[in-house]
């Protein structure tokens, strides 16, 4: 019998999980499917493989990096550990909680090259569409080999997606902004706070992307930041130089004009409007369509497609935990597709399991219910595969502690240490603070 074939979209951080999880069965001596990996970058590691490109690649696809210089973990690298490879493992010694950009990238680029799987990956090959072709019951997968220039076709028996979804920018529009004087960019496209130092900068949003990039303007230099906010403020208590304001309703040419009738005078505009799911590569029946939530339409287990229950989905949600949830979701899909784990053929059972998961969800607003929601989730699915078992609630801790820490502090919470739920050891503090430290690169980072 020829093995079955295995496609994955994407080598970011869950596409590199769902290797691994295969890798590991075949460390076990278990008989795996073919696996081949497709990536429309020449390297992996997804949102954290940095490039200093906007806008097109040089191979004129839509650039996938949404993160920028300087940027450091935004929450405590004791929520996201692998529970398979910890951090001493791979640096030789306990490091600081929040690691800058690309001390995470070599952590998780570790794991995968202690794994040897990078042949799995075909890299420069976006993918340019799937098929699911009812009489084979299998998929066929159309792909750009952008270093020979061809496109060709494939066929799998089952399809993975992992391409993410922070890359494609929700990018709103407002009365003036055409005849603004300033630059207008989406945080997609944010690469260099040093480009506003001295300025006056507006970041529209409330959320994580506002609170950075409002945050590392502020620690280059800018003159001030003003933030504007939908429904509720952050309501940190900012320098003195931040102000938080109502929602932005117009602009001309140089001044913005706010909900509550106040206005300022801002050099550039800063869109922190957040990304959509975006999947042009997939034909209606197999793309899910779904807010960024906790838990998503349509994912069985979080996982499962229901209208096509050979494809799966892996990170699609909003997300708390990282890499150690793309990993408990990478261990249950492999052992799906090994037949391990048994999917339900029903209709019903697949989406009343969608309901409860949504209902469950929204039963409150707390923060903290949000977080050890997903740490059950992450519970929930690592109980029924091999996946070193972890202190899930240790990790939610850790989560608790850091929003404490934002409020007592937001310029000063990366100061803080927590401890390994996977070795039990503290985590140093870092030798400076994160207001100071300008060198965000993995040597000084790792200097003791
Ligand atoms: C600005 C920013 C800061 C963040 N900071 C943190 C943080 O501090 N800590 C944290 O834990 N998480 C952070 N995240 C969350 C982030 O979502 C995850 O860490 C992680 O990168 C998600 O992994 P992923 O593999 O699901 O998606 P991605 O990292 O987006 O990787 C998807 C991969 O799919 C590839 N791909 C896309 N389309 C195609 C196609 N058509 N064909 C082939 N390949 C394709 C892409 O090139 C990419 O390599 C941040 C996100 C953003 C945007």
């Amino acid at each position: 019998m020829t093995a079955k074939r295995v496609a994955i979209i994407g080598a970011g951080p869950s596409g590199m999980a769902q290797m691994r999880a295969f890798q590991s069965a075949h460390q076990n001596g278990e008989e795996i499917p073919e696996i081949v990996c497709f990536e429309k970058q020449s390297n992996w590691g997804g949102l954290w493989n940095y490039t200093w490109r906007t806008g097109l690649d040089a191979h004129g696809e839509p650039v996938h990096c949404s993160m920028y210089r300087y940027l450091w973990s935004n929450g405590p690298k004791e929520g996201l550990e692998f529970a398979d490879y910890s951090f001493e493992e791979h640096f030789g010694k306990q490091i600081a909680s929040y690691p800058p950009r690309a001390v995470l990238f070599d952590y998780i680029v570790g794991r995968v090259e202690k794994a040897g799987i990078r042949d799995w990956i075909r890299f420069n090959s976006p993918i340019r569409w799937v098929r699911y072709n009812e009489a084979e019951e299998n998929f066929t997968i159309t792909v750009h080999d952008q270093i020979k220039d061809t496109t060709y076709e494939e066929d799998f028996d089952y399809v993975i997606c992992a391409s993410g979804h922070f890359s494609t920018p929700n990018v709103p529009e407002y009365d003036g902004f055409e005849s603004f004087n300033g630059r207008i960019l989406h945080a997609h496209d944010f690469r260099d706070a040093r480009e506003f130092e001295g300025k006056d900068i507006l970041v529209v949003g409330a959320s994580y992307s506002a609170e950075d990039i409002g945050s590392q303007c502020w620690k280059y230099g800018a003159k001030s930041v003003t933030s504007s906010y939908r429904t509720a403020p952050m309501g940190f208590e900012w320098p003195d130089n931040w102000d938080e304001v109502p929602a932005l309703e117009r602009v001309d040419e140089k001044t913005a004009y706010f909900k509550d009738g106040t206005s300022r005078d801002v050099d550039a505009i800063i869109l922190c409007t957040g990304y959509k799911h975006f999947f042009n590569y997939l034909p209606d029946d197999l793309r899910l369509k779904t807010a960024n939530r906790l838990a998503s339409s349509d994912l069985y287990k979080g996982v499962v497609f229901v209208k096509n229950t050979k494809m799966f989905y892996i990170g699609m949600q909003d997300q708390w935990f990282t890499f150690n949830m793309f990993d408990a979701q990478a261990w249950w899909v492999r052992d799906a597709i090994m037949g391990k784990l048994q999917v339900p053929t029903d209709m019903k059972t697949l989406t009343d399991d969608v309901k409860e998961r949504m209902e469950r969800e929204e039963a409150s607003d707390d923060v903290k219910y949000a977080i050890q929601y997903q740490g059950d989730y992450i519970k929930e699915l690592i109980a029924e595969t091999d996946y070193p078992s972890f202190d899930v609630d240790g990790a939610c801790a850790a989560f608790f502690a850091w929003k404490q820490h934002k409020m007592d502090d937001i310029m000063a919470f990366r100061d803080n240490s927590y401890r390994s739920v996977i070795t039990n050891t503290m985590a140093p503090v870092h030798h400076t603070p994160w207001k100071d430290a300008l060198d965000d690169s993995l040597e000084v980072y790792l200097q003791n």
